[in-house]
């Protein structure tokens, strides 16, 4: 196969690198060099003749690691990797520090406890000094504290030594309060895209396809190059096959208390109970054990942070609350006119067991329910 590209004299790097040359003895893999050379001349001037404008040909076939092309790609990868500066470098953010590797990216870390060795078994390096790693001048400080901390980790973080356009990312799962901290801490100059993986160690082990990524272009530059290091950020998710959500962290609190809470919620009241295996289990018993194997393994600072500083959070645990109160009642309701037939013979007249079909979206607006009858307002 054949490929046209500008005269690139072959260096003597080339050479040397070439598998088959370097099994050979020097005097040899020279001989074969000079006429693979001579070949190539040849082959320019005879192209040159018939079609005076091209260029070279080169054989891709016998391309070398060193040659053309791969420089070509080199560069580019090289122009598109970014040097990630990670704080906090526990569960999540050694998780994220793999696939940033793996695609080529530099990774930096800073955090509370000593992970050193870990970062190293990575291809990370470790700053136990948050100075020594903002020296460095990473493209993007990215964020994966515990939420409850991050402020305090965000203060004592000496900004004044990054590049004045530092982009500065968040992973938190809650989405207003590090924007708010954030606007509230870091000068105009600084770039901000908070951002929420909707997957974790465990849910994302086999890879990332199909997992949500919400993202919040918060402030950024103007300058194209400013947009570019973003789209550059973004495209880490992109290429692991997320599912790329762009919205306000407004929104995304707002359907994360309703959804993340609520399981992680569930996970652990089912986690209080001890579930064992059992031989017998059904496909829904089998979920209900993979929900407490995927939210029981975060640290309750992870859970406590989707509740405190998740504003709709509250709302969702006393819809909780009510709804299995009201489960209770209608079951026992239930049983309330079993026992009433068989004491009267029938049901007494007037007298019905609650009915439960669907909670109401806000709870403050709803009563508690009544022992015997529970109105439903669905509006
Ligand atoms: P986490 O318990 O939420 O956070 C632990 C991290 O916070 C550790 O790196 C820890 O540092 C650091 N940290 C805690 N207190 C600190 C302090 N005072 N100063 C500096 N660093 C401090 O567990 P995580 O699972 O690693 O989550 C990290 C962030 O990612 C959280 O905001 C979480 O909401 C978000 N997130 C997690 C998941 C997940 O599935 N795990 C998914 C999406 C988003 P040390 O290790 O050095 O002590």
């Amino acid at each position: 196969m054949l490929s046209i590209s500008p005269i690139q004299p072959t260096s003597s790097q080339s050479t040397a690198h070439s598998p088959l040359l370097r099994q050979l003895p020097l005097s040899r893999s020279h001989h074969l060099h000079h006429r693979r050379s001579r070949f190539c001349f040849h082959l320019l001037q005879l192209t040159r003749r018939r079609h005076p404008s091209a260029l070279l040909i080169r054989a891709l076939d016998a391309a070398q690691p060193y040659d053309y092309e791969t420089r070509l790609s080199r560069r580019f990868s090289q122009s598109t990797a970014l040097k990630i500066a990670i704080i906090g470098f526990g569960n999540f953010g050694q998780f994220l520090a793999k696939a940033f590797i793996r695609q080529g990216h530099t990774v930096l870390a800073n955090s509370r406890s000593d992970h050193s060795s870990v970062a190293q078994s990575l291809g990370a390096s470790f700053y136990a000094d948050p100075h020594d790693l903002c020296e460095q001048h990473p493209d993007v400080i990215l964020l994966s504290t515990a939420v409850i901390h991050t402020e305090q980790v965000l203060k004592a973080l000496p900004i004044q030594r990054l590049r004045r356009n530092t982009l500065f990312v968040d992973v938190l799962s809650v989405k207003e309060f590090p924007k708010n901290i954030f606007l509230q801490y870091l000068p105009s100059h600084f770039d901000i895209l908070c951002t929420h993986p909707m997957f974790g160690p465990e849910s994302g082990k086999d890879g990332w396809t199909g997992l949500t990524f919400v993202f919040d272009k918060v402030r950024i530059g103007p300058q194209k190059s400013r947009e570019a290091r973003v789209e550059n950020f973004l495209q880490i998710f992109e290429k692991e096959g997320c599912r790329m959500v762009e919205m306000s962290c407004a929104e995304h609190d707002k359907y994360a208390a309703g959804s993340q809470f609520i399981t992680h919620t569930v996970g652990r009241v089912l986690e209080k109970l001890s579930l064992e295996t059992t031989p017998i289990n059904t496909k829904g018993y089998e979920r209900l054990l993979d929900l407490v194997e995927n939210t029981a393994k975060d640290s309750f600072d992870l859970y406590y942070g989707l509740f405190m500083y998740n504003k709709n959070s509250m709302e969702q645990l006393e819809r909780l609350d009510w709804a299995f109160e009201s489960l209770k009642k209608e079951l026992f309701g239930h049983l309330h006119e079993v026992l009433r037939k068989q004491l009267f013979g029938k049901v007494e007249e007037g007298v019905q067991g609650p009915v439960l079909s669907k909670l109401p979206n806000n709870v403050a607006a709803f009563p508690p329910p009544k022992t015997n009858s529970v109105e439903i307002n669905n509006n």
